[in-house]
């Protein structure tokens, strides 16, 4: 296998002297040396042509020894040496101090077709960043990583992406729940990819530190690879904040756009190139309620909650700025950047809500009929992703014409989890949304055609519902791929009309409602 290595963080930035592997806290440097474990009877479970390809892997390499040995941690690269990366960060609002790899480990950068790729195992064994556990993930999480960050590529979302999925032959013990229940489950390793997996906390923990040379450095090094826009100077540094800020707003409303939820938004899963990373705790909307989160973790104080995310993303930046703030010396810029996001998070958050139904011309209405549109939604339970992909079914002049509210409401009827609620009160409210939204639809230039196809290329009929991970975990752990392999293909195409894969476009089933995975998910994976 010919990979084109180019490590250029490791050329341009300080590394930890000490060598070996033991957990400590690393000073003023931004990565440590570390090889992958060796693993038992590692298996390859399934491979994105699509990222081996960007990578420059041939599919015949892609079937090679060469190929399982490399992504899972048992062959390194020619001419590298791998390492994990010093970050710090706030959880759940507070400073945790140094973070890190803890089970990441860099393989190399690569580059091809002029692109930077950094190439990174997780799962892939402890490293100085490990804390006190064991640098190990297990085949659940692993699964859902691989599955959602591919996924959310193919919907247009800011992220990572991942080339490989794969068993480790190894046990890993986890205790699920937290309550003292712990059992064996198989380890896995996804090999993640990414221009760069800075966060947010790889700036944080320098200025932490008063160690504000190596920030300098980190900083400096993230303009010239990433925002080469940006001179290393204050004004450059004030650019670059405002930048990254525009980047996490803009993956915020995309989040907001596909339902999903990101479950645990500390700042260092906060990506500095604005990419959705760190897949954990995740899940997606099925009734739309702003206040759910899949995390177990947060379900008391709902921090991460789908309606929080851009407030949360706001928080972070906050953070960010802090961090930067050494380098600047002057807070009146960054806090006017800070105050833009407020404004231009709304303005984008109407733009979008408005596409998701076929408005496009600006009315001084349009915030109410939105608003009402979210309190619809969630005064009876409805499917988020049913909901708005059926709507652009909706024909405005036959309807207006026939005064039909019912037939209106029949064409996303699919989308109701218990339609019998939709009288009283919850009818007369949907009744009044749709005539006034009928009426502004007639205020749009473009056909009913037009409308749908726009509405179509926004609004997807398949996201990756929690309860689908979930019957390809239950598989792959029996040792059955093919639904890996099944939903893979599916979410490439997300915005198609599937008739093949109708049974995936449906309302989350009952038995889902609670299962562990399915409707909720733990930190620990
Ligand atoms: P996360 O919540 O997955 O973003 O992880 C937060 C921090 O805990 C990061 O520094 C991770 O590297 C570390 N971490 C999470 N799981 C493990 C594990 N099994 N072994 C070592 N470190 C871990
Ligand atoms: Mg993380």
């Amino acid at each position: 296998m010919k990979l084109n290595v180019n490590d250029t963080f490791l050329k341009e930035l300080p590394a930890d002297s000490i060598v070996e592997n033991s957990i400590r806290q690393v000073n003023e440097s931004c990565y440590s040396f570390v090889n992958p474990t060796k693993t038992e009877a590692p298996e390859i479970v399934h491979v994105s042509p699509d990222v081996a390809k960007m990578l420059g892997i041939s599919e015949e390499e892609e079937k090679s020894e060469e190929f399982l040995k490399v992504f899972t941690g048992n062959k390194i690269i020619e001419n590298t040496t791998p390492y994990a990366m010093c970050y710090g960060g706030h959880q759940f609002g507070h400073w945790a101090g140094q973070l890190g790899d803890g089970r990441a480990i860099n393989l190399a950068e690569i580059n091809n077709d002029g692109k930077q790729w950094a190439i990174q195992l997780k799962g892939a064994g402890v490293t100085p960043y490990s804390r006190t556990a064991d640098g190990l993930a297990v085949l659940r999480s692993s699964v859902r990583e691989y599955l959602c960050s591919e996924a959310m590529y193919h919907l247009g979302v800011p992220t990572t992406r991942a080339l490989s999925l794969s068993l480790s032959g190894d046990q890993v013990m986890r205790d699920v729940l937290y309550n003292g229940n712990p059992a064996y489950e198989k380890g896995a390793i996804v090999c993640r990819v990414s221009p760069s997996f800075l966060r947010f906390g790889s700036y944080e923990i320098f200025a932490a530190r008063k160690d504000h040379q190596t920030l300098k450095m980190v900083v400096d090094y993230t303009l010239k690879h990433f925002y080469p826009e940006c001179e290393p100077n204050k004004l450059g540094y004030i650019q670059f904040f405002k930048a990254v800020s525009l980047k996490t707003l803009d993956m915020i409303v995309h989040w907001q756009r596909v339902g999903f939820v990101h479950g645990v938004m500390n700042t260092d899963n906060m990506s500095i190139l604005g990419l959705t990373i760190d897949y954990g705790p995740y899940g997606w909307l099925e009734g739309y309620d702003k206040r759910w989160t899949p995390n177990t973790t947060d379900s008391e104080h709902k921090r991460y909650a789908f309606g929080s995310q851009s407030n949360i993303g706001l928080w972070n930046l906050l953070k960010l700025a802090n961090a930067l703030y050494p380098l600047i010396e002057d807070a009146a810029p960054l806090e006017e950047i800070l105050a833009d996001y407020k404004k231009l998070y709304a303005g984008k958050y109407l733009g979008m809500m408005k596409a998701k139904i076929g408005l496009e011309e600006n009315h001084e209405d349009d915030l109410k009929l939105i608003q009402d549109l979210e309190t619809n939604l969630k005064r009876t339970e409805t499917d988020m992703t049913i909901f708005f992909r059926k709507l652009s079914n909706i024909s405005r002049d036959m309807i207006i014409a026939e005064k039909d509210e019912v037939s209106f409401l029949e064409k996303v009827s699919d989308a109701f989890y218990k339609p019998e609620e939709l009288k009283g009160e919850a009818l007369f409210f949907w009744k009044d949304w749709m005539n006034r939204y009928l009426k502004r639809l007639q205020q749009e230039s473009y056909s009913d055609a037009e409308k749908k196809d726009r509405m179509d290329k926004i609004n997807p009929k398949y996201v990756l519902r929690n309860y689908m991970s979930q019957i390809a975990i239950d598989a792959a752990d029996k040792g059955d791929y093919s639904i890996i392999d099944e939903l893979f293909n599916l979410l490439k195409k997300p915005y198609d009309e599937q008739p093949e894969a109708e049974k995936w476009f449906a309302k989350r089933p009952e038995w889902a409602r609670t299962k562990v995975g399915c409707s909720m998910l733990s930190c620990s994976s």
